[in-house]
Parts: C-alpha cells; sequence; structure tokens
C-alpha cells in the first residue's frame, strides 16, 4: 500500500544546468557547446534529431536539386556535343539517394549528441509547466536556462475545401517515390520554386498557383521576371494573381480554384503541393506557463540577445521569427553561446541579411533589394550585368540570368545585391563578405579575382555603377534608364 502511494507521488524533477528543446540546427551545436562548458544538458526532441533542415527541408531538397540537374543537363546533351537515348527518372533511385543524405546527416548529429559526456538527449514533446521547468515524456525537468529552438512546419491555412482534398507538403514531397502526373504548386516563393522546376525535370507537367502579382514577389520585380521566363521556357505554367484559392477532390485527384467567384477558372492535377508559409510550431509548448511572450502568428518575442521575455529563457532559429534559414539558426546558436560563454555582446541586429534560392540557375542574395534600397532615400548607385557577358557562364552553356548591385552613393557601401545565375549562390559570398567587412565598394573594384569564373565579373558589375533617378520601386526594366538595364533583358527575350 505504501509502496502504491508512493508510486502515485509526483516524481521529482529532475535537474539540470540547461535544457534544450528541439534538436535542430541552433539546438543540436548549442548542446555541444554547453558540453564543453561542462553543464548538464537535457537536450528533447520529439521527431527526428536535425530538424527540418536534415529531414525534411534543405538536405532532401538540395539533394533532389541535384538529381534533377543532372537530368536536365543530360537531356541538354546536343548543346554539348553528345547524344544520349530517351532519358527518364527514376524516381524511387532519386529517394533513395536521397534518403542515404539524410539519414547519413541525421547519424551523424546523434551520435556527435552521444558523444557528449554531460549530455542527455530526451526523446518526446517537451511543454513548459513553469518559467525553468518543461515535462516530457512522463518527467518532469527544470533548469536555470532553457532554450528554445522549435522551428516551424508548412502553413496549413483555412482555405476553402483544403482540408477535404489530399495534399503534400515538403514534409511528403521529399519522399515521394512516384512521379505526379501533373504537380500544382501552390506557392510561388522560396520553396515551392524549387520543388517546381525539380519535379518539371523529373518529367511532371507543373503548375504553379500564386496569390501575388509576381513569383517570390519579397524580390525585385526584375529578379521575379527573370524566373518566371527560366521557368516558363522549361514548361512550368504560372498563375499569378490568384486572390482567393478553392480546393476541392476531382477525378484526376484535386481541383484548384483560381478565384472563389462562380465560373471561376480552375486547374485540375493529380498531385498539390502546398507552399504558402511557415508556422512557428510554438501553439503546443505551453508558452502561457512559462511567461513566455510571443505575437500574433506565434513567433517567440526575443530582444536583440535572443532572450525572451522570461529571464533565463532564450528563443533560437525559426521560432523567432528573426530568420527562417538553418544559417541564421546556427548564427543564433552562436550569438547565444558567445554572450552566454565568451562574455561577448553578439547582437542579432548585426546579421547582414543573406539567402539563396536554389532554382538552376540559382539566385544568390545579399542585403536590401533594390526596392527596398529606394525605400530609404539615400542617393544610390546601380549596376547590372547579364550572365551572357560572364565567359564562366557562357562556356558552361548557362547564361541565363543576370547579376546586380545597388550601393550608397555617399558611403560608397554596398547595400545589396542579387546574383541570378550560375554559381550565383557561391559567388554572391564575395559580395556578403565585402558587406560583413564594412568596406568601401572600391576595395573589391581592385581585386583580382581569378578568371574564368562568375566572381570574376563583380569588380566589373561595381565599374559600372551609376547613379540611380530617385524613383519608386521599380516596376521592370521597361521603366528603367536605357543604359546597363536594357542590356539586360536580352538573355530572357531570347528565351
Ligand atoms: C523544403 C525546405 C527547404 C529548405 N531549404 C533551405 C536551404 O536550402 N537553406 C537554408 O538555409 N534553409 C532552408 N530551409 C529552412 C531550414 O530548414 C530552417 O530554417 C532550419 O531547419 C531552422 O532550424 P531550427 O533549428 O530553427 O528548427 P528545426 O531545424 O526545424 O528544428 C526544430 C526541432 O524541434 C523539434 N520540436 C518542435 N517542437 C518540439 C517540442 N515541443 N518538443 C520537442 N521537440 C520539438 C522538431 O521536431 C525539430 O526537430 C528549408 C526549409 C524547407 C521546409
Amino acid at each position: 500500500m505504501t509502496n502504491g502511494a508512493q508510486d502515485l507521488a509526483p516524481a521529482a524533477a529532475r535537474q539540470f544546468d540547461a535544457i534544450i528543446i528541439g534538436a535542430g540546427q541552433a539546438g543540436a551545436p548549442l548542446a555541444g557547446r554547453l558540453d564543453a562548458a561542462g553543464m548538464s544538458v537535457a537536450i528533447i526532441e520529439r521527431r527526428l534529431v536535425g530538424g527540418t533542415c536534415v529531414n525534411t527541408g534543405c538536405k532532401p531538397t538540395k539533394t533532389m536539386v541535384a538529381s534533377a540537374y543532372a537530368l536536365h543537363t543530360a537531356r541538354r546533351g546536343r548543346d554539348y556535343g553528345f547524344t544520349t537515348g530517351e532519358l527518364s527518372v527514376d524516381l524511387p533511385g532519386v529517394a533513395e539517394r536521397t534518403r542515404k543524405v539524410i539519414l547519413d546527416s541525421r547519424t551523424g548529429v546523434e551520435e556527435r549528441l552521444a558523444g557528449m559526456a554531460n549530455v542527455q538527449l530526451i526523446r518526446g514533446h517537451a511543454r513548459f509547466d513553469g518559467p525553468h521547468a518543461v515535462t516530457v515524456a512522463g518527467q518532469r525537468l527544470t533548469a536555470p536556462r532553457i532554450f528554445i529552438d522549435v522551428g516551424a512546419r508548412a502553413s496549413v491555412p483555412d482555405l476553402p475545401g483544403l482540408h477535404e482534398t489530399p495534399f503534400l507538403t515538403n514534409t511528403e514531397m521529399v519522399a515521394l517515390d512516384v512521379l505526379p502526373d501533373h504537380l500544382i504548386v501552390v506557392g510561388g516563393s522560396y520553396i515551392g520554386l524549387e520543388f517546381a522546376q525539380m519535379f518539371r525535370r523529373f518529367g511532371s507537367a507543373v503548375t504553379i498557383i500564386e496569390r501575388a502579382d509576381r513569383l517570390i514577389a519579397r524580390e525585385d520585380p526584375d529578379v521575379s521576371q527573370a524566373i518566371r521566363e527560366i521557368l516558363k521556357a522549361e514548361g512550368v505554367t504560372v498563375r499569378t494573381g490568384a486572390r482567393c484559392m478553392s480546393f476541392a477532390p476531382h477525378e484526376e485527384g484535386v481541383a484548384v480554384s483560381l478565384d472563389c467567384s462562380e465560373g471561376a477558372s480552375v486547374v485540375t492535377g493529380s498531385h498539390v503541393l502546398l507552399a504558402i508559409g511557415r508556422r512557428p510550431n510554438t501553439d503546443d509548448l505551453g508558452l502561457a506557463a512559462a511567461g513566455v511572450a510571443c505575437d500574433e502568428r506565434g513567433y517567440i518575442t526575443v530582444d536583440d540577445h535572443l532572450q525572451t521575455t522570461t529571464p533565463g529563457v532564450w528563443a533560437l532559429g525559426d521560432c523567432n521569427g528573426r530568420g527562417a534559414f538553418t544559417h541564421t539558426a546556427y548564427n543564433d546558436f552562436e550569438i547565444v553561446a558567445a554572450n552566454l560563454l565568451d562574455g561577448d555582446d553578439r547582437r542579432v541586429s548585426d546579421r547582414l541579411p543573406g539567402y539563396a534560392l536554389f532554382i538552376d540557375p540559382p539566385l544568390g542574395r545579399v542585403g536590401l533589394t533594390e526596392a527596398e534600397a529606394v525605400k530609404t532615400g539615400r542617393p544610390l548607385l546601380c549596376a547590372t550585368l547579364p550572365m551572357t557577358q560572364v565567359g564562366r557562364a557562357v562556356e558552361k552553356g548557362e547564361s541565363n540570368g543576370f547579376m546586380k548591385v545597388v550601393a550608397d552613393a555617399e558611403t560608397r557601401r554596398i547595400l545589396g545585391a542579387a546574383i541570378l545565375g550560375t554559381g550565383g549562390d557561391e559567388a554572391i559570398h564575395g559580395i556578403l563578405d565585402m558587406m560583413s567587412a564594412d568596406e568601401p565598394l572600391d576595395k573589391l573594384r581592385w581585386a583580382v579575382p581569378i578568371h574564368p569564373t562568375v566572381s570574376e565579373l563583380i569588380p566589373t558589375l561595381l565599374q559600372d555603377l551609376a547613379p540611380a533617378p530617385a524613383r519608386e520601386a521599380p516596376a521592370g526594366h521597361a521603366q528603367r534608364p536605357a543604359r546597363g538595364w536594357k542590356r539586360t533583358l536580352e538573355p530572357w527575350r531570347s528565351l
């Protein structure tokens, strides 16, 4: 009887120096630093170690993009002086290759965690039940420091008919081993565009449906337009301005109506991918019990050091809304670790925004768009260069796209750049590093880059800088001054 009563009493809380919720891109490396500092750490993961990037995001998509690129290039054999027979995708083969890349990466993170003397990986869903206490798998854990790294998931809004219609998100897409006859991609932004081009190259018919008036609407209109042309040339259909979508099952699979009025035009397909944004995994975390505030979209409120509204609780990665990338999540870890363990004063506001869109050719981006730079009211210098003038791109037979830079005419600092072109995801780092060093653009103008590379043309681009007349955010090349901008249009027209 006594024993039974003891069994019913709540188990004593287990105490740690630190608790990390989520073994994603910030949580796992943070565990390593805390372990090295001799702290006892509980890292809690409810699903797959490595989080989104490793299991359903960057790693699988870039692996699949590589397969799609290889297939596309082989199909272009004649352009390079060889012939092939009929080529088709082996999607189970692509899926197998993808699974291996995921598994190797996940196992690597698991092994690193297992090798940390002071770190315990606890499997299960964590939930706060006090400012410094969480429950997981029937246990109560406490720590004076708690780090939230719970990431985000595909947003599935209440659109008419959606919940009665089968749909896919990125999670299912990276495991598909049956090729869709016609894939409808709802959402013409970063995630949607990568899947759209890759499945078109695998052999599916693909239609992108986007609510805004142009694809990837956060970028400048000229970038959007160039990307649309690149996709169109590969046979991807793009429908923009779909203000009110509705969904219904259809004998082909699914029907998506482009506006909610009667007789609206309808796209039918075999599969639909929902790629219309991400939602932070904070709704089931018991944040109120910890006094941790979040905004109306569920992103955890943090200060410049990534501390939440509760002292001793930090939020890192996608869930704080201050970044949506693996490198920003990792940088969050670096900021928190440096401030906590090295006595530094690193701030998230010091971070320079940089990212890439991994279609082919990729778009490498850093800093402000031209439209954003115009809004600052600063006197600007701008230049663009079509990839047809980049020797390396021509030699590779990959001369779609252009590069563009915008700079402050007074401080001579580069404000932002876009390189949409072969190697653009790598070449952008020359500019990103220059901006990080906070050096005037003239330093880069006098660099002696290696020939033949894409980066080689960056100094040339800077030599082309010319005052940009004060104007509203650009609406397209047609409104640009003829010099330079006009040249940029040529390669797209010829597609
Ligand atoms: C299709 C796709 C492609 C992408 N491609 C790129 C790319 O090319 N480059 C790039 O930089 N970024 C890319 N991203 C974004 C990138 O994956 C994320 O920004 C990154 O994974 C964020 O890391 P994180 O640590 O914030 O969260 P995550 O990596 O998502 O980790 C969060 C972890 O927390 C766990 N968790 C959540 N709630 C709980 C809980 N209550 N208890 C316990 N565990 C919990 C989750 O299971 C997850 O493992 C892509 C994303 C997608 C969807």
